[in-house]
């Protein structure tokens, strides 16, 4: 028989209600992860976008750390890794070109 993961209020039994305030890569991964961990939880989402393009967003997404393990434990990696690219050369300029900091794979 599967473990019962609900989270409840303590001492009532009560499944517990939790709000996560923004629907960025954190409020996002934690609803998820708890849709996966304890389904019965419930669990509501706000954020005060209107949509996903209300504003300019990143060029990437970079996932570094144990960011790996949790996208492994959500059964999103293959996913990702299907999308993914490996960055092998990087560069930050100023504003006129110059080159501020630089990450260069060596050859060989
Ligand atoms: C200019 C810039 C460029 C970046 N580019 C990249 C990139 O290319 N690749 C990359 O991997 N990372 C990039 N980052 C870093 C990345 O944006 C952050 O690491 C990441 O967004 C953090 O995620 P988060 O969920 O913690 O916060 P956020 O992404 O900031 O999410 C928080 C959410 O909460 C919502 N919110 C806040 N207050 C409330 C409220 N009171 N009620 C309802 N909703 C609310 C916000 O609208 C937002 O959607 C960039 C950061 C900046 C500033």
């Amino acid at each position: 028989m599967p473990r019962d993961t609900t989270r409840r209020k303590r001492g009532t039994g009560e499944a517990l209600r939790i709000g996560v305030v923004g629907a960025g890569i954190s409020g996002l991964t934690f609803a998820a992860a708890m849709r996966r961990l304890s389904p019965a939880t419930n669990v509501e989402l706000y954020e005060r976008d209107e949509s996903a393009t209300s504003r300019r967003q990143g060029y990437s997404l970079g996932l570094k750390g144990d960011a790996g393990l949790t996208v492994k434990t959500l059964d999103l990696y293959d996913l990702l890794a299907k999308e993914a690219i490996t960055i092998t050369n990087f560069v930050i300029c100023d504003q006129r070109g110059a080159r501020l900091l630089e990450y260069l794979r060596r050859e060989g």
